[in-house]
């Protein structure tokens, strides 16, 4: 008989297998860019235009010749008329001459300078300036932020709020984006009661099946909820079957620590192939990954903790794969830790903290009692204090890595 769990891997080891099975979905639709919104586009954006168009103000004032500012002692210039943001004047600004003009309004023809407006003692027809001015400033040139040509976007990127801006920016209206990616999820365990119904003795409500809606709403996947699935096997085997046939990715939560394994290992060789590991992290020891028919599978733990944890930890990259997404640097700091925090080398360990600003610089607490079955740590936290394997106890004061979830979610 193989054992059902191979030997304890690493983290790494675990999430370099994954990634390498994981091929990125193909297909990609045109979608006007306000419902490409948290998708990931699947082209490269060239700019079809100079952005600023024309050269133009910086500031409310008044543009004139830099030639004609003085080099001592005051000037002053006759007023002709006014440049308005979108209502440019249409005439030259001759020698000694200054045009009034708004920001974003565009530079009149012999401009090329402007003087703010608190800086001018203005009359009716003139304005009189001093010499404290630069020839060319408060202007800004076209292209300055973008050239025509330009690769603006590179396939992989999520289009976020500022990508949207950009792309309309551009003029453009429509953007190829890989289609969204489909997910379904189920939890098992016969101790599962689902919310509305009454709990029975020896029962816990599923909150992951929650958890797991939350996180992967917030990537802008399509969601499948199968609900609860009893520990029989008939039931079980319905499920992935009816998972694998919606989604690109199945999700279950529980049935995958040492007692439930051989059950879940049974079952998902029928339709599959799955690999069932023990991850040297904490929390989330027990996980199982592998195929169902056309679709991806992880198998969380049950522990409510060790479920958000090892989806943040090793779902999340392989999301992020699968759709199609570029990967961005890691974003972690090194803080100083206000708490004293237990452990015991051998794992790598994700806790709980609260990171927050002393008034000083940031720092990072513990959030308290650290169990994997305690989910009020995950909702007091904000963000993960990473603890190396070989890392023993914490000592207050000390420094530690800190994952923000802010960067996770
Ligand atoms: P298992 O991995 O099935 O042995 O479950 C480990 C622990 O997680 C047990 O205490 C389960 O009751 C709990 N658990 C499993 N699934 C869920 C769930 N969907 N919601 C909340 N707790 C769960
Ligand atoms: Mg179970």
């Amino acid at each position: 008989m193989t054992p059902s769990h191979s030997p304890l891997m690493t983290l790494d080891q675990a999430l370099e297998q994954i990634l390498a099975s994981i091929t990125p979905i193909e297909s990609v639709e045109t979608q006007a860019i306000m419902d490409a919104f948290g998708h990931i586009l699947a082209e490269s954006i060239h700019s079809p235009l100079n952005v600023p168009p024309y050269q133009n103000s910086a500031m409310d004032g008044y543009a004139v010749r830099g030639a004609d500012l003085p080099a001592h002692g005051d000037t002053t210039l006759e007023l002709i008329g006014t440049s308005w943001a979108g209502t440019p004047f249409a005439n030259e600004v001759g020698e000694k001459q200054c045009v009034r003009i708004m920001t974003g309004a565009k530079m009149p023809e012999g401009a090329d300078t402007v003087i703010m407006q608190e800086d001018v003692q203005k009359t009716e027809q003139q304005i009189t300036i001093g010499d404290e001015h630069r020839g060319g400033q408060h202007v800004r040139h076209i292209g300055e932020d973008i050239r025509k040509g330009e690769e603006v976007l590179q396939p992989g990127k999520l289009l976020k709020a500022a990508e949207l801006g950009l792309l309309a920016s551009l003029g453009i209206a429509e953007v190829q984006v890989r289609r969204p990616l489909k997910a379904a999820f189920f939890s098992t365990g016969d101790e599962l009661c689902a919310i509305g119904e009454p709990l029975q003795e020896g029962q816990i409500y599923d909150s992951n099946r929650y958890t797991i809606f939350g996180m992967l709403k917030g990537l802008g996947v399509e969601i499948h909820d199968l609900g609860v699935i009893r520990d029989q096997r008939e039931e079980v085997e319905a499920a992935f079957s009816r998972a694998a046939e919606l989604a690109d990715i199945v999700f279950t939560s529980g049935g995958v620590s040492v007692g439930d394994a051989d059950f879940v290992k049974q079952t998902l060789e029928k339709l599959g192939t799955v690999n069932l590991w023990k991850i040297a992290m904490k929390p989330g020891k027990p996980l199982a990954f592998g195929r169902i028919g056309n679709a991806y599978f992880f198998g969380l733990p049950g522990n409510p903790v060790s479920a958000m944890a090892t989806f943040y930890q090793v779902a999340l990259p392989a999301l992020h794969k699968l759709m199609g997404k570029t990967p961005e640097p890691p974003l972690r700091l090194k803080l100083r830790c206000l708490d004293k925090l237990k452990k015991k080398p051998g794992r790598l360990d994700f806790q709980r903290g609260i990171l927050q600003y002393d008034g000083d610089e940031l720092v990072v607490r513990g959030v308290g009692a650290q169990g994997s079955h305690i989910l009020s740590s995950m909702s007091r936290a904000n963000c993960f204090i990473i603890l190396s394997a070989e890392q023993g106890t914490v000592e207050i004061g000390s420094k530690v890595e800190v994952q923000p979830f802010s960067s996770l979610m």
